[in-house]
């Protein structure tokens, strides 16, 4: 397909590069609006569930909210002046994420209901066929992936899972037709989740059962509505809400700066992060049993003011027996100990290691990205894999963050990528393919960067099998944005354009 006009310095003529993006999240609208800003405009969205939101569409447990500040927690072409509070919670950003893509024109693109199950990539035609689980499929220039590193619930492999007689379902796919009122529930995993609803469910529930595997540091979370003149202020008073948010990611990034320095500033946050724990758990044997074992900010950092009270109620218990089995009746832990319950929740987190699989990709030579990824997953910036030319991933390997907002990093991912569309186009090329070499450079760096850092101080969801962390980037957010900002031609192979488009 070409498009009217001559290329660059009077070379082949662009062609309307058609793209399909994978995952209607945030990662999958903003690189749609990315890509259609610069005139890439045949994009479709394939999205799996009934309605775009991705982690916010699937994550609405009680209480589910985002503790990174909104005003950076959004895209930085689409501020909002009136968040209702600080951290947003998931109604608000899902609602965010909706007019964004309505605005932005993105809302057309998206087929829903559409769980794509593979990629192959043919380089003859220099084209991807993606396929899904009706056994539709549709044809593309390049595909982008945008299906995050959060969004297959995890649900432990316990002996006699299966054989719970009560009810039970996992913190991403909240039952909302389950009454809790009265029941006895167990809440198994203490992570980011489930600090969330456990104060929320607490109150309404018999009884309650935390059952933790491993303490977690706290820090405060005051997050009460802006008064009313401080939305004011954000709406009237010139460059307010610019400063707002530069404010907000330099004092996020000094969370990272913290893991990077365990045994500087990371010790001095700790030390803040003690005396509020402290302050907070002021039964004895709770506090023995919540605390920490492993360097500050080496797992998640937790941002709670209600989670740790909630566990002192007469009505919880925190578990920390290790959960041997289930039994139709509820957990039976190590100690011998039966928990009987009518329900379990499962807060055990995501498959991290997994990312799009089980989808099946297909690169260059019928090589599966599962092959190439055997030894753990690896991409150049986290965006692009050798071997699968016109493939971009978003929220890769090595993107998440600890410290600041993902909204940032996908927003660099989403430029860069577009930087390579429009280097094909540019060319009148087939395909663009980063380098091997450089790629297996960058991920040396990327490992290299973890040394020292709080991050290698213990197990976490951030490391694969091997023991490599894949999930995190090593740094800061403005260190992958220089990294991000300017694609280097020369890191890339272009192959040339077939002739059925060429003709
Ligand atoms: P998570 O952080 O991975 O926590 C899972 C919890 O389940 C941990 O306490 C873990 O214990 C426990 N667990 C896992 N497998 C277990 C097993 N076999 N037996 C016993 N316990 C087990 O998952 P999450 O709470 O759903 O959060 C996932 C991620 O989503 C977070 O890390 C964060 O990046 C994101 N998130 C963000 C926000 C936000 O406000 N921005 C809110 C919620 C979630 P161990 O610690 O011992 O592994």
């Amino acid at each position: 397909m070409l498009q009217a006009g001559s290329g660059v310095n009077g070379g082949p003529p662009a062609r309307d590069l058609e793209v399909i993006i994978i995952g209607a999240g945030f990662g999958g609208i903003g690189a749609a609006i990315e890509l259609r800003r610069h005139g890439i405009r045949s994009v479709r969205i394939l999205e799996k569930a009934s309605d775009l939101g991705g982690t916010w569409y699937y994550n609405s447990y009680p209480g589910a909210a985002c503790d990174v500040p909104s005003h950076l927690y959004s895209f930085s072409y689409a501020q909002r002046k009136d968040w209702l509070r600080l951290c947003s919670f998931q109604a608000e950003i899902h609602s965010y994420l909706q007019d964004v893509a309505r605005d932005h024109g993105i809302e057309p693109l998206i087929r829903t209901n559409t769980a794509v199950t593979g990629c192959s990539w043919d380089e003859q035609r220099c084209r991807w066929t993606v396929r899904d689980s009706d056994a539709n499929t549709y044809e593309a220039d390049a595909i982008v992936i945008a299906t995050g590193q959060l969004d297959q619930p995890s649900i432990p492999e316990l002996p006699g899972v299966e054989s719970f007689a009560g009810h039970t379902f996992h913190s991403a796919e909240w039952d909302h037709g389950y009454d809790l009122e009265g029941k006895r529930v167990a809440v198994v995993g203490s992570g980011a989740s489930a600090v969330q609803f456990v104060p929320e469910i607490a109150p309404r529930v018999r009884r309650l059962s935390v059952f933790q595997r491993t303490g977690n540091w706290f820090l405060p979370r005051a997050n009460r509505r802006y008064p009313a003149w401080a939305k004011a202020a954000f709406e009237r008073v010139p460059g307010l809400q610019a400063w707002r948010r530069i404010f907000l990611f330099y004092y996020t990034e000094s969370l990272t700066l913290c893991i990077r320095n365990p045994r500087t500033f990371g010790r001095l946050m700790a030390l803040r992060s003690t005396g509020f724990m402290r302050s907070q758990l002021r039964d004895r044997e709770v506090r023995r049993k919540a605390w920490p074992d492993y360097t500050f900010g080496c797992k998640r950092i937790l941002f709670s003011s209600t989670f740790l009270p909630a566990l002192q109620r007469p009505n919880v218990e925190l578990v920390t027996e290790a959960i041997e089995h289930v039994e139709p009746e509820g957990l039976r832990t190590r100690d011998g100990r039966l928990h009987e319950v009518d329900c379990v929740i499962w807060a055990t987190g995501f498959k991290t290691n997994d990312f799009m699989f089980p989808m099946e990709i297909t690169g260059t030579g019928g090589r599966s990205l599962s092959e190439s990824w055997a030894s753990g997953p690896h991409a150049h910036l986290g965006i692009t894999v050798p071997g699968f030319p016109n493939m971009f991933l978003m929220y890769g390997p090595n993107t998440n963050t600890s410290g600041g907002s993902i909204i940032v990093y996908l927003e660099a991912q989403a430029r860069y990528l577009r930087q390579a569309l429009e280097r094909v186009r540019a060319r009148g090329a087939g395909a663009i393919e980063v380098r091997r070499e450089v790629e297996a450079a960058s991920d040396r760096s990327v490992q290299e960067r973890f040394a020292g850092t709080a991050w290698m101080d213990c197990e976490s969801w951030y490391r694969d099998v091997h023991g490599r962390i894949v999930a995190n980037w090593p740094g800061y957010m403005r260190d992958y944005l220089q990294m991000t900002d300017a694609l280097d031609e020369a890191e890339f192979t272009f192959a040339p354009l077939p002739e059925r488009v060429a003709a």
